[in-house]
C-alpha cells in the first residue's frame, strides 16, 4: 500500500521538481549557445528568459567587458552591485565613469544596517583578520544577504565568472542552475582568459579599475584585497590570510559547497 509522503515529503518533491525544471533550461541555453560568441551568448541568453535578467557586477575586468557588451546592444538586463561599505575609492570612482560613459543606472544594495552594526559592535571594525567564522559573518552580511535582494524574482543571473580565476570555479559551465536562488546563473565569460579580456577592454576603450595595472588582478573589498605577483594564482590575493581551499566569498558556492575540479590559472600582473 503506498504511504502518504506527508507536507514534508510534498515539498521536497516541489524542490526537486523545481531544480530539475531549473537544470533542463540551463542545458538548454548551454546547447544552445556555448559555441556562440560573447555578443551572441548574452543575446541568446537574454531572450531566453522568462523573467528579470539581472547581472550583478563588481565593476572587475569582466564585469567592465560584460557591461560594456550588454549596455551597446542595449539589452533589457538590470544592473546591480553590492557597496559593501568597505571597496577601494578606486571603485566608486569607476562605478561612476561607468553609469556615465554607457548612460546606465546601477542599483546599489547595501547591507543591513542593523545587523551591521552588531557585527561590528561584537567583532570589531576589522574583526575578519581574527578568525574564518568572522571573516564569512563579514561577507554574509555586507554581500551575501544583499545578493539575496538583488536577485529577488529574477530568472537569469548574468556574472562575470571566468573558469581559469581558480580551482573552485574550474568545473563551472556557461549556465547552471542555482536551485538555492531559484534562477539560472549564467557566464558569459566562463571560457575567456584573462588575457582576452583585457584585449577586448583595450580594443574597446572600456573603462576599467586602474588597480589592474597595480597587480590587483581580482579586486574585492579594499582590507581584504592585495596585489598579486607574478605567477600567483588570479585569486592569491583575496583573503591572502587565509588558507587556499576556499577563496569565496559565499556568492558563487552552491548548496554543496562544490569546490576544486581544475587546476587554478596564474596570470601576469600588469594590465
Ligand atoms: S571581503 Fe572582507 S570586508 Fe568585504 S565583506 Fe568579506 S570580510 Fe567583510
Amino acid at each position: 500500500m503506498a504511504t502518504d509522503p506527508g507536507l514534508g515529503g510534498a515539498m521536497a518533491t516541489a524542490d526537486e521538481a523545481v531544480a530539475e525544471a531549473l537544470s533542463r533550461r540551463a542545458e538548454v541555453l548551454n546547447n544552445a549557445f556555448a559555441m556562440a560568441d560573447l555578443q551572441g551568448r548574452l543575446a541568446g541568453i537574454v531572450a531566453e528568459a522568462t523573467g528579470q535578467v539581472v547581472f550583478t557586477t563588481s565593476f572587475g575586468l569582466e564585469d567592465q567587458v560584460l557591461t560594456h557588451v550588454i549596455a551597446t546592444a542595449k539589452l533589457p538586463v538590470t544592473f546591480a552591485t553590492l557597496d559593501t561599505g568597505r571597496l577601494f575609492p578606486e571603485v566608486y570612482a569607476l562605478w561612476q565613469q561607468t553609469e556615465e560613459r554607457y548612460g546606465i543606472l546601477i542599483r546599489p544594495y547595501y547591507p543591513r544596517y542593523d545587523t551591521l552594526e552588531l557585527h561590528v559592535r561584537q567583532n570589531g571594525i576589522n574583526g575578519f583578520y581574527a578568525s574564518r567564522e568572522a571573516r564569512k559573518s563579514c561577507c554574509d552580511i555586507r554581500k551575501i544577504e544583499p545578493l539575496g535582494r538583488a536577485l529577488a524574482g529574477a530568472s537569469i543571473w548574468l556574472t562575470g565568472l571566468r573558469a581559469d580565476q581558480s580551482s573552485a570555479r574550474g568545473g563551472v559551465k556557461l549556465a547552471e542552475a542555482d536551485a538555492a536562488r531559484g534562477l539560472v546563473k549564467a557566464s558569459p565569460l566562463i571560457d575567456w582568459t584573462r588575457e582576452r579580456a583585457l584585449a577586448f577592454a583595450h580594443e574597446n576603450a572600456v573603462p576599467i579599475n586602474p588597480l589592474h595595472a597595480r597587480g590587483f588582478v581580482s579586486i574585492g573589498c579594499q582590507p581584504c584585497t592585495r596585489a598579486i605577483v607574478r605567477g600567483e594564482p588570479e585569486r592569491a590575493g583575496r583573503w591572502w590570510w587565509e588558507d587556499d581551499a576556499a577563496k569565496e566569498c559565499g556568492l558563487h558556492v552552491g548548496q554543496d559547497g562544490k569546490l576544486a575540479r581544475a587546476k587554478a590559472g596564474t596570470v601576469e600582473t600588469r594590465a
